[in-house]
């Protein structure tokens, strides 16, 4: 596995992030067990970078992988990261974001992490789905809340996560954001704002002025994943980006994006195992038509049909598969699967 510092100053992260979005109840479901051991798949793997979110309900995985591996000492496989001696304890990295705009719903969302995952530092804390200047300073009482967070030391890196271009720009002159987590794919799928071009200039000047890059959506939320080796690899041979966070439910996945990142051949074994599922969108009959997914979508892709059942319709050439709206319903009754 190759490792690169993430941004100027940043920790040494795997070239693969281990996106937890995936295998949690949002998506794919899989036991405690099954995700713990994903977990600990990808560290035997040389995976030492994990992105989570307070809304992704991933937090458990991460905690019981931490507690398998201390009990088997797994850990000790993985590099030890950058930063201060020893400021990194088992090497591993964990990033997660939440959507609080508030000092004390930061301050709530930090707690939760800290608690949740079982650890008294988060690596990287982030604003989840920033769009432009105007968010970041929507949001400013909640980074203040992160700068002290860092201060105090519970907190080593600030980020931010967008699917927007303009929101890279904005960040790229805030010295107090070290990371940014963008969304980058081959075809521009999913990008709010802008062009691809336009995406990865904004990335790459973000990167030339020392912020730490990891890529989201490399496989356009699924729709890539049929051209998965030349879609992971596109953004593999992107300099300016530090590692890519991909989300799996399976091993065989797993090791499949290893490969590909690793530049070496998919064994055509392992792809044969893998069988690509189309995903989509599903909203259950009963839908109450409350419009809070809709309302969560950042695509626009689903939209109130009142005399429709169900109710919410949902325009899958827009859908990136992101989850967001199956965390908005109160029933459950919108998924991704
Ligand atoms: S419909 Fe749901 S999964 Fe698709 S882009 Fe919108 S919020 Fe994301
Ligand atoms: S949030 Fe749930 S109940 Fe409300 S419209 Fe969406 S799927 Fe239906």
């Amino acid at each position: 596995m190759e490792y690169r510092r993430l941004g100027r100053n940043g920790p040494l992260v795997s070239r693969l992030c281990f996106g937890s979005l995936v295998m949690g109840p949002l998506q794919a479901g899989l036991s405690m067990k099954e995700g713990a051991g994903l977990i600990l798949e990808a560290a035997a793997l040389g995976v030492n970078f994990i992105d989570t979110a307070e809304i992704y309900e991933t937090y458990g995985y991460i905690k019981e992988a931490l507690r398998l591996a201390g009990e088997t000492g797994e850990m000790k496989s993985w590099p030890t990261a950058g930063g201060p001696p020893g400021s990194f304890g088992d090497g591993l990295v964990i990033a997660s974001k939440c959507y609080a705009y508030t000092w004390e719903g930061m301050e709530d969302s930090l707690r939760k992490a800290q608690r949740e995952i079982g650890r008294d530092v988060i690596d990287i804390f982030m604003l989840h789905e920033q769009e432009s200047e105007l968010t970041l300073r929507g949001h400013r009482p909640a980074i203040e809340r992160l700068i002290k967070a860092k201060e105090d030391g519970d907190v080593r890196f600030i980020g931010i996560s967008t699917h927007c271009v303009n929101a890279v720009l904005a960040a790229t002159s805030m010295p107090e954001i070290d990371v940014i987590h963008p969304l980058i794919n081959k075809r521009g799928l999913g990008i709010k704002d802008g062009s691809l071009e336009e995406m990865l200039a904004a990335v790459k000047a973000a990167h030339d002025a020392g912020k730490g890059i990891y890529a989201m959506k490399a496989l356009g939320g699924g729709h890539l994943a049929r051209e998965a080796e030349e879609a992971l690899g596109f953004v593999r041979d992107l300099d300016f980006v530090d590692s890519i966070a991909v989300g799996v439910r399976s091993v065989e996945e797993l090791r499949m994006n290893v490969a590909i990142l690793q530049g070496t051949e998919v064994p055509s074994s392992l792809k044969e195992k893998i069988r690509i599922l189309d995903k989509h969108v599903h909203v259950e009959e009963w839908c109450q038509g409350c419009g809070k997914c809709v309302e969560a979508c950042p695509q626009q892709a689903l939209t109130l049909v009142s005399d429709e059942t169900p109710p919410v319709r949902v325009e899958h050439s827009k859908c990136v598969l992101c989850g967001y709206c199956a965390a908005r319903c109160p029933d459950f009754f919108i998924k991704v699967y």
